[in-house]
């Protein structure tokens, strides 16, 4: 998709270890997962008697200094990457959600996308002045603060519908949870004073912790002087790992189900080349999740593997606004072709997805600029027909280019000589999970959580 979207949906972070910069072990964990939510940055620490939080809109490398990191002192501290799937872009919005009840405090980050949301305010009874479910979720907790918030989450929990994975903190204690389904992952790792949560295991690696587990769908996991304690809370009816981690949000380097995502994507790559072989001088990724997948693809074909496109690693995501002209060039923010070595050849280009198709259309056309001879476009998951209600967004079927639309017709739309999708049969393979352990809505329409008649919108609280 070179950067089109879908949009990552949040990274999280947790971590008890006194003794620690827990701060600053958590700055690194965030940053290593910045790629799962660049509008907003943010943490909660606490020393036991109280908990500090502070976030600001921006990446995480620009919302945190020396001088900020020096004044969150404590043994406990969770943080947040935000891209907004409920709510709009404004501070009030970003995470840690913090709420007290005059004596106790808690704080939580949240990944995912509720979709009871309505009913939960009606349950809460209140509104803003954050409009995101997270906010709704932490104003709920802290009704029940009187009781703990290891109760008051035991409490809570069930009652929510939809995707989450949490971190929470009270001023001792750190804890960590997944919906039923574990559509949104969550792992823990061990350091030599402490423990950790992460989404993703390239952030334990960071900080040096050792990968202990997930966190299971449906448990609450706390973490404090007493060790690491598990609290299941609900039956998981059947496990629904959000698939397309594997396909684009998750980095590469880290590891889901036990397996390494490059890998995975790998072996993608080798898979579609034997679904559908193309007659081509070169293969090239659109960086950067396309690069694994464009390495098996070359494995699996014999074509060689090259660069025909660069990608600013640096854009993250800008506040300032381009000039008109600049829009113009587009997807040249981001990405850049390079003619010395794709002119004349036929190219199998290969990338993650296709959402909107209009990202995808400018990379054909630039990569015709710069003298390509043949464009064959290998994407190394089945065409997205189904909107995501679990926290990605492409919440409505309108801006999805395959969902009204037949192979040839998107093919045509992106200017490709050939285009082709792999199976979801040989994306599920790839994984070596089975197909019944994914959401996959998205791509076959089988929602594992019932999102009634109505597709949720995304502001719904705004409009209550
Ligand atoms: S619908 Fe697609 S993007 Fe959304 S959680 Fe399911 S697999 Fe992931």
């Amino acid at each position: 998709m070179g950067g089109e979207g879908p949009r990552e949906a949040c990274g999280l972070f947790g971590v008890w270890a006194p003794g620690e910069d827990v701060a600053r072990l958590t700055y690194f964990g965030l940053f290593s997962l910045q790629h799962r939510g660049q509008e907003s940055a943010g943490m909660a620490v606490s020393d036991g008697e109280r908990i500090l939080v502070y976030r600001e809109l921006g990446l995480v490398s620009q919302v945190f200094d020396e001088r900020t990191l020096a004044t969150l002192q404590g043994n406990l501290c969770i943080g947040h990457t935000r891209y907004s799937t409920t709510g709009s872009t404004t501070w009030d919005n970003a995470q840690p959600s913090f709420k007290t009840n005059g004596q106790r405090g808690l704080a939580l980050g949240h990944n995912g996308n509720l979709v009871n949301t309505a009913e939960l305010a009606g349950i809460a009874g209140r509104r803003g002045p954050a409009t995101t479910d997270s906010d709704l979720v932490a104003a709920m907790l802290a009704r029940q603060l009187d009781r703990g918030l290891e109760a008051a989450a035991l409490e809570v929990l069930p009652l929510l519908s939809g995707a989450f994975s949490f971190v929470l903190m009270d001023e001792r204690t750190v804890f960590g949870a997944r919906d039923p389904h574990g559509i949104r992952p969550l792992a823990i790792g061990r350091l030599p004073s402490g423990y950790c949560l992460a989404s993703e295991t390239c952030a334990l690696d960071v900080v040096g912790a050792t990968y202990v587990r997930e966190v299971e769908p449906g448990e609450l996991v706390s973490i404090d002087d007493r060790g690491i304690r598990s609290m299941p809370y609900a039956e998981p009816p059947r496990q629904a790992l959000c698939l397309f981690e594997f396909v684009y949000l998750a980095r590469a380097d880290s590891r889901m189900y036990g397996r390494s995502v490059h890998e995975t994507r790998r072996e993608m790559g080798r898979r579609l080349a034997g679904e559908s072989p193309a007659d081509a001088d070169l293969v090239i990724p659109i960086p950067d999740t396309g690069f694994s997948a464009a390495q098996g693809f070359a494995e699996g074909s014999g074509i060689p593997f090259g660069e025909g496109v660069i990608k600013n690693r640096y854009i993250g995501r800008t506040f300032i606004e381009p000039t008109p002209a600049l829009r113009q060039r587009g997807v040249k923010l981001k990405l850049n072709s390079l003619p010395e070595a794709i002119r004349g050849k036929r190219l199998v280009v290969v990338d993650d997805s296709i959402v909107r198709g209009t990202t995808t259309r400018q990379i054909v056309q630039m990569l015709r600029d710069a003298g390509a001879a043949e464009i064959h476009l290998r994407i190394v998951s089945p065409p997205i027909r189904w909107p995501c209600f679990y926290g990605i967004d492409m919440s409505t079927r309108q801006e999805l280019i395959a969902a009204g639309s037949a192979v040839e017709d998107v093919r045509v739309f992106v200017g490709a000589d050939s285009l082709a999708y792999l199976s979801l049969e040989a994306l599920v393979a790839s994984t070596r999970a089975p197909k019944a352990a994914f959401c996959r809505a998205c791509f076959d329409g089988e929602y594992p959580i019932s999102v009634g008649e109505e597709e949720p919108s995304k502001f719904v609280l705004e409009t209550l």
